[in-house]
């Protein structure tokens, strides 16, 4: 079973190659996989927040670092947050005012693509920061806050709508350069090596963040700052009041919950994305889909997950292999993963664990994980694709490495 299954493999490979676009890699590995699928540079499955932004630690001295290059920018500089938030508030009307004199919204927005997708496998569009208009505001804690500024304006209306339901937030961040992003890296690197610099930090030009369009919430709570990510989380119920109403103002949900094999981060719900477009916006958040889903970058679908009853491996380490899965599925363009199970701890012996072994000399296997699943081919399939056809228990191989990662080595009948 296990030749046929390699042979197999390699005339699927040629054909999913080509649209391989997996978001994520498991545990602490990120490494390349067997197979020789396409993944992304210092993937891994740490927050976004975790990989954008520098550490508490390191907060403070980025905050300064900001206030610094803040100042140095000498535009924005204010002696107090009250000052600078009334220079922010008469910079934009000035900017909006002066962008109205020369030129019409619908120009405006052609300078940029808000659709545009920026994730771990997709930059930030060549000429983008030259064309990017910002404004600056400060936030309660009296932080410089980069946006663009249509999506300023927008959520100074979504702020504006919030506060008469009682849900009161301010920007935590919001555009961060491409040379920022690099001064991070290069931080953490000269810190922490360049191993775990690539773990954590998200590649510069790889950061949605880049646009300007993505923007980090936090919530005011009886006039305190909620900030920290593991503080705002528990406020669901704020938080599903704030992404009803985001459509309306042309936002969308950017990091949904379970779609981090699609977007290759957790479930953020204070990253929101402008889109400009307000029947894009509701089109989005009404069908639960992510942006790649919607622009078609990725396959995505429902897909029902049985774990089984392993003695060898906890629910959570099997959700980690099963999201290497459909991270590779998402790739297989007009394919559809109806379900992925747990074939059982029997498959975890010597001989498979040799297999893998030996597909991917240099992995180091410490186990061997097998799931099966049903899926639909494209109705126009091509190469070694039947059309149009119910795929039944199609095997996929995972190998557990020793860092307690998960990677796919193959797959097929
Ligand atoms: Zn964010």
């Amino acid at each position: 079973m296990n030749k046929k299954l390699k042979k197999l493999t390699a005339i699927l490979l040629t054909v999913c190659l080509a649209f391989a676009l997996c978001a994520c890699s498991s545990g602490g590995s990120g490494t390349s996989q067997g197979t020789g699928q396409a993944q992304p540079a210092g993937g891994g499955q740490t927050t976004e927040a975790v990989q954008e932004t520098v550490p508490a630690a390191d907060h403070q001295a980025q905050q300064a670092e900001t206030a610094a290059q803040t100042a140095e920018a000498g535009a924005e500089a204010a002696n107090t947050a009250a000052e600078a938030a009334d220079t922010a508030v008469s910079q934009t009307s000035s900017t909006s005012a002066a962008a109205s004199d020369t030129a019409s919204p619908a120009q405006q927005s052609e300078k940029i693509d808000y659709l545009a997708l920026v994730n771990k496998q997709n930059p930030l569009p060549d000429g983008w920061e030259e064309a990017l208009e910002t404004v600056h505001m400060t936030n309660s804690i009296g932080d410089d806050v980069e946006v663009e500024k249509k999506a300023y304006d927008a959520y100074l209306l979504l702020k504006e709508d919030l506060e008469k339901e009682g849900v009161y937030v301010d920007l935590d961040s919001a555009r961060r350069s491409v040379a920022e992003q690099q001064r991070i890296m290069d931080d953490f690197t000269e810190k922490y090596g360049a191993d775990y610099a690539l773990k954590t930090v998200a590649q510069p030009g790889y950061s949605e963040h880049h646009t300007g369009l993505a923007l980090d919430l936090y919530l005011i709570i009886d006039g305190k700052d909620v900030v920290e990510n593991e503080d705002m989380i528990q406020y669901p119920e704020i938080w599903e009041t704030i992404h009803s109403k985001l459509a309306d103002y042309g936002f969308i949900l950017r990091y949904l919950q379970d779609k981090e094999h699609i977007t290759g981060y957790g479930y953020e719900p204070w990253h929101i994305r402008y889109v400009d477009d307000v029947n894009i916006a509701k089109e989005i958040m009404d069908s639960g889909v992510t942006l790649e889903g919607w622009l078609g970058a990725v396959n995505e679908t429902d897909v029902d997950i049985n774990y089984g009853n392993s003695e060898t491996f906890i629910p959570e380490e099997l959700a980690e292999a099963a999201i290497q899965i459909k991270c590779t599925f998402a790739g297989w363009k007009g394919c559809e993963l109806h379900n992925l199970r747990y074939a059982g701890d029997e498959a975890d012996n010597e001989e498979n664990l040799q297999w893998l072994n030996t597909l991917n000399q240099e992995a180091g296997y410490t186990h061997a994980a097998e799931f099966l699943t049903d899926f639909h081919s494209p109705v126009e399939a091509e190469g070694a694709w039947e059309p149009d056809h119910e795929y039944k228990d199609y095997q996929w191989w995972l190998g557990r490495t020793d860092d307690g990662g998960w990677e796919v080595v193959t797959w097929g009948y």
